[in-house]
Formats: structure tokens, C-alpha cells, sequence
């Protein structure tokens, strides 16, 4: 079967990234018509916009789409557009598995961890008011009067919401996920024990979509901090672990250090009628044009991107061949070696090759 997709390769190091992982997918022997569409720095030069309406219209059009990371400038007047995709695109899932490959130098023995991230709301929504404006004097003003706490009037304020809605949507997504994919335990992370409103709320929804699964996925829930220090101490104890947006963002990082590094983490944004692929990493842009960074995170990318096109069998034959070249520790780039500056490290692209000339050998 013939798929078209929309491929954005990104900033910085996004298009060696792509390009390395688009060359592995079309060895994987699937049908793909790629449809490239420009967002990010090179968007703004060639349209005079980080995101045009064409990246939106191809993306709705093919259901499915890749993208190399995008540079966020810190700073005021920039919406990311990671977010802003996110979120217009109601691609409510962020699905981000943190498995442990053999050959990847770690503290660990077994991670096998699932990160299921919401990804519309929350303080990482951006929604904020900067110090010193009329409005955001209204706000605190109105928040004051509302709630009887002091805020210091030189402050900005960010908003954060959480609904029903959303977080019911999510859970389900992760339950569903655990079912699918023949997971044990699907673990809720908050900080309700403070944010009794927001995470309360979250806790709550989470509470009562596990009664519709119960006896046949097991449920519990994590304060995050200790979380945290769970999952460095003993990550072989979880499973799938679901979480509102910005503990999301933090533990994803934290779950891609136990696994190896950014490097080897793979992500997904998935909505109810479309999905887009990244890698959890971002640009790097000081390793830009070096043919340097591990391809490895995009590549397994586009095994969740087969998988959810239905092409389990291509997903299998790629998913094998990296983990064999990674396991080999030959052809792979400089941080997956034991030392960093390994001689022997090889390039982005020719990382890429070996796990290409590992699939044709798994054909035969
Ligand atoms: P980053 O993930 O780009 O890089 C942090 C460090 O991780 C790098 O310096 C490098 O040492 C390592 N790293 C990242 N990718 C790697 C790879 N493929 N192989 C080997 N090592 C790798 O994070 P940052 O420096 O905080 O962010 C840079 C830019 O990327 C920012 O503008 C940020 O907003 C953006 N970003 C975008 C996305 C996205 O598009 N989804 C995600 C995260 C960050």
C-alpha cells in the first residue's frame, strides 16, 4: 500500500537527522510519497513565517507527518511551533517510549518505560502575561481580589489549565495504549498534594477511567518529585507512565538519560485523526552541518510513524537492523561509545548505512 506524508526537516541539525531517517524508512520496504514542506529559520526566509498555512494544509491533508526539531528562541514574541502544531492540530498524545538497547552504555539493566504525555494544556501552553502590562496589572488585581493571596505587582503570570476533558482523553489514551501493546501498569504522575485544583482535577479523571480497566491493567499514581527519584533508582518498576504537559516535557528528558541520551529517543504526536512524528531531542544547533549527531532517535521515530501507518512488519525489519548496528557498537555515532571521543565514531549518515545495509541482510 502507497502512503503520502509530510516530511519537515527542522532546524539545525534537522535535515541530517531526516534525511538519515527518511533514507532507512524507504529501505524498510514500504510505499512512501514524501511531501516536503519547509517550517522554522528556512520557513521564515523563503514565506517571511516560522509555520505557513501550507506546513497545516499538507499535514491535514496526508493525516501523517515527520519533522526534525525546531528551534524555540528564548525570549519574548516566539511561540514555538512544536506547541503551536501540538496544539492546533489537536495532536493530543504525546507518546514517547524510552526502551533499552542492547550495546547503549547506561547505569541500568532493564528500562522498558512508555511516556504518555498530554499535550494540549498546562502551564506549557504557553498562556502568560509579562510583568509591567495594564493587563496583566488586571489580572493580578483580579486573582488578588478573587483569591485573597498576594502577588507581587512586578510579577508576570502564566496560566495553567487543566480540564476534565483533557485529562479523561489522555488517560484513556494511555489505557488503551497499555491494552494494544500488552502492558501491565499504567502509573499517573501529578503533584496534587499542592496544586490541589489542577493536578487534583487530573488525579481525579485518572481515578475514574482506571475503574474501566480494572483487572485488566493495573493502576497507581506518583507524587512527581518522587517520581523522579523512583525512576533513577529503580526504572525497571514501571511501565507506562502518564503525565499533564510539563512534567511530561521534564520526565521524558530525564526517562531518555536512563535509555542512553537524547540521542535514542523517539516520540510521537498523535490526535484522534492524524499523528506527527519527532524525536524528543531538539536542534543542537552546535552541531549543525557536522554529520556528527545520532540518527538513531529519528530512525526509531519513523518505527512508531510505520507502526501507526499499519506497516508492522517494515516497522519490525528497521527496529531490528538499529538495534543491531547499536548492539554491534561498531557504526555508531560518537555518543554511543563508551569513550566520547572515540576515533572510531562514525558519522550521522554513516550510521544511517549500516543500519540500511543491516536491513537488505535481515531480507535475505
Ligand atoms: P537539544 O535536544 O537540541 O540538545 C541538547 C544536547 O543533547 C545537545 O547539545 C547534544 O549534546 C545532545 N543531543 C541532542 N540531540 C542529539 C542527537 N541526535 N545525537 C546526539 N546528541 C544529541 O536541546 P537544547 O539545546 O535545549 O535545544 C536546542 C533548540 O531545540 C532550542 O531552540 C529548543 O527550543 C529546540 N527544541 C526543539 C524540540 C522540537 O522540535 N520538538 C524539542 C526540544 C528542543
Amino acid at each position: 500500500m502507497s502512503h503520502k506524508v509530510t516530511l519537515i526537516p527542522g532546524d539545525g541539525i534537522g535535515r541530517e537527522v531526516m534525511l538519515a531517517a527518511k533514507r532507512c524508512i524507504d529501505a524498510a520496504g514500504v510505499d512512501i510519497q514524501w511531501e516536503e514542506q519547509i517550517a522554522g529559520q528556512e520557513a521564515v526566509k523563503k514565506f517571511g513565517s516560522v509555520l505557513p498555512a501550507r506546513v497545516f494544509d499538507s499535514i491535514k491533508k496526508n493525516k501523517v507527518a515527520i519533522k526534525g526539531p525546531i528551534i524555540t528562541p528564548v525570549g519574548k514574541g516566539f511561540r514555538s511551533v512544536n506547541v503551536q502544531l501540538r496544539m492546533s492540530l489537536d495532536l493530543y498524545a504525546c507518546l514517547r517510549p524510552c526502551k533499552l538497547y542492547k550495546g547503549v552504555k547506561t547505569r541500568y539493566s532493564q528500562v522498558d518505560l512508555v511516556i504518555i504525555r498530554e499535550n494540549t494544556e498546562d502551564l506549557y501552553a504557553g498562556i502568560e502575561f509579562s510583568e509591567g502590562l495594564t493587563r496583566t496589572k488586571n489580572i493580578i488585581d483580579y486573582i488578588e481580589k478573587l483569591s485573597g493571596y498576594l502577588i507581587k505587582k512586578d510579577s508576570s503570570v502564566g496560566i495553567k489549565p487543566i480540564s476534565i476533558s483533557a485529562s479523561r482523553r489522555i488517560v484513556k489514551f494511555a489505557f488503551e495504549y497499555a491494552l494494544k501493546n500488552k502492558r501491565k501498569k499504567v502509573t499517573a504522575v501529578h503533584k496534587a498534594n499542592i496544586m490541589k485544583e489542577t493536578d487534583g482535577l487530573f488525579l481525579n479523571a485518572t481515578r475514574e477511567v482506571a475503574k474501566d480497566y480494572k483487572g485488566r491493567i493495573e493502576f497507581e499514581d506518583r507524587i512527581v518529585d518522587n517520581m523522579c527519584m523512583q525512576l533513577v533508582l529503580k526504572p525497571e518498576l514501571y511501565d507506562v507512565l502518564v503525565l499533564p504537559n510539563l512534567y511530561g516535557d521534564i520526565l521524558s528528558d530525564l526517562c531518555a538519560g536512563l535509555v542512553g541520551g537524547l540521542g535514542v529517543a523517539p516520540g510521537a504526536n498523535i490526535g484522534d485523526t492524524m499523528a506527527l512524528f519527532e524525536a524528543v531531542h531538539g536542534s543542537a544547533p552546535k552541531y549543525t552541518g557536522l554529520n556528527k549527531v545520532n540518527p538513531t532517535a529519528m530512525i526509531l521515530s519513523g518505527v512508531l510513524m510505520l507502526r501507526y501507518l499499519g506497516e508492522d512488519k517494515a516497522a519490525d525489519r528497521l527496529e531490528k537492523a538499529v538495534s543491531y548496528v547499536i548492539a554491534k557498537g561498531k557504526d555508531v555515532t560518537y555518543d554511543l561509545k563508551v569513550e566520547r571521543d572515540d576515533p572510531g565514531a562514525v558519522g550521522t549518515k554513516q550510521m544511517a548505512d549500516a543500519v540500511i545495509k543491516r536491513m537488505k541482510n535481515l531480507k535475505k
